[in-house]
């Protein structure tokens, strides 16, 4: 798959460029808590920037649904880029107007401009031609460098591409390349670990590795309602019972499909409450399976440590309590050991990665860390994104 790359376009001088940036970075109390979003997208700011280009960033800042909420401007954003820049950004307090169109036709070359949370604007997520249309007519050239977004059907993201010759950011190729590496030819054996809360997000990906994956594993939540499915009695563990007649329809006793043999179980989730390992099927009706146990661990090592190919995405338990941290804690260092291509992405699954793995987690060349969990998941069942496709060659 070959995308249109910012590094095609032949003459950059002066251009005016639409960059779709994905800085939906956790804030509290107008304090970023984390920047790595804004670092990700500097190699195609400071890219475009050095062929004098007029940089017109757009962005989304948590879920405002449609109007304006004050405590989710990028004036935060705005601020920190221009530090990490180390140049003036411009930050706008809208995103469509005659004083934008004004401003962004008064930049040079080589300025930034930010404008102003694009979820503030009733029509983005309706993925409106209007609204595309009108953002379109202040720039030449637009570039999406937002893949974390890009499974998404929003106007700054899919409508624009129909009114402005788009392109690939930097960021957003290296997802690509990435994530294809490890669907299309993958050295194997290629193993997949799944974990987290919900099969209903996660098992169309869990399908499709049945077809191309040499083992999956399944861990978290979500694989107790596959053993609940399966027949397997969970007690009150977290499971998704609407689920289970989809599950019903797929082969459980696939030799491929790795589920818990073994479990961390507690009356409840707390810091306090009794805690004990058991088979999966002795646990009782008052309990709740909150981790997987060590046989299982050690299932998931001896299958970790023979591939040559990993995608990690979710928990393996509730990991943000000590003691039911270990299943995932030593999956994840099973699989920092390795010497496979790693791939890992997942929210929650990063959190637990800068939690617990050994820093800097950029030591660890053979691992790649994806931005997207929704686009990952969804990349990784349907090879591709539909805010991607536009930008193919
Ligand atoms: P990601 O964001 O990496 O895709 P998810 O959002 O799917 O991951 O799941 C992460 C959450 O799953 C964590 O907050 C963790 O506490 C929870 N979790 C994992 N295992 C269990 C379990 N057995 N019971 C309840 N919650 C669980
Ligand atoms: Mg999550």
């Amino acid at each position: 798959m070959k995308l249109k790359s910012i590094k095609d376009i032949k003459n950059l001088k002066g251009k005016r460029i639409l960059l779709r940036a994905d800085f939906d970075v956790p804030i509290k109390n107008g304090r970023i808590q984390d920047d790595s979003r804004i670092q990700l997208a500097l190699p195609t700011i400071q890219y475009l920037l050095k062929k004098q280009a007029v940089v017109i960033i757009v962005s989304h800042l948590g879920r405002p649904g449609g109007k304006v909420v004050r405590s989710l401007s990028l004036a935060p954003v705005a601020k920190r880029l221009a530090k990490l820049l180390k140049k003036p950004v411009k930050k706008l307090n809208e995103v469509v107007s005659a004083g934008v169109e004004k401003a962004v036709k008064q930049a040079k070359p080589g300025e930034v401009i930010m404008l102003e949370n694009i979820r503030f604007h009733p029509r983005e997520e309706k993925n409106c031609q209007h609204l595309a249309k009108k953002l379109a007519r202040s720039a030449d050239y637009y570039v999406n460098d937002a893949f974390a977004t890009s499974h998404r059907k929003e106007t700054s993201l899919l409508a624009i591409t129909k009114f402005l010759p788009s392109y690939a950011g930097l960021n957003l190729e290296r997802e690509v390349i990435n994530l294809s590496q490890a669907l299309k030819n993958p050295t194997r054996p290629l193993t997949i670990i799944i974990g987290g809360v919900k099969i209903s997000t996660k098992l169309g990906v869990v399908k499709k590795f049945l077809q191309l994956a040499d083992d999956i594993l399944l861990g978290g939540a979500l694989a107790n309602t596959v053993l609940r499915a399966n027949g397997v009695a969970v007690g009150k563990s977290v499971i998704e019972p609407a689920m289970i007649p989809r599950l019903k329809k797929i082969n459980l006793t696939d030799t491929k499909l790795h589920l818990p043999l073994d479990a961390v179980v507690s009356p409840k989730i707390s810091k306090t409450a009794k805690v004990r390992t058991t088979a999966v099927g002795n646990v009782k009706s008052l309990e709740l399976i909150l981790d997987i146990g060590p046989d299982t661990v050690e299932l998931f090592k001896l299958i970790i440590s023979r591939s040559k190919t990993i995608i990690w995405n979710g928990p393996m338990g509730v990991f943000e309590y000590p003691r039911f941290a270990d299943g995932t804690k030593r999956t994840m260092q099973a699989i920092l050991n390795s010497k496979a291509k790693i791939v890992i992405g997942g929210g929650d699954t990063i959190a637990a990665l800068n939690q617990f793995a050994p820093k800097p987690i950029e030591k660890f060349k053979n691992v790649y860390i994806s931005t997207g969990g929704g686009a990952m998941l969804k990349f990784l069942e349907e090879g591709m994104l539909v805010a991607i496709r536009p930008l193919m060659k």
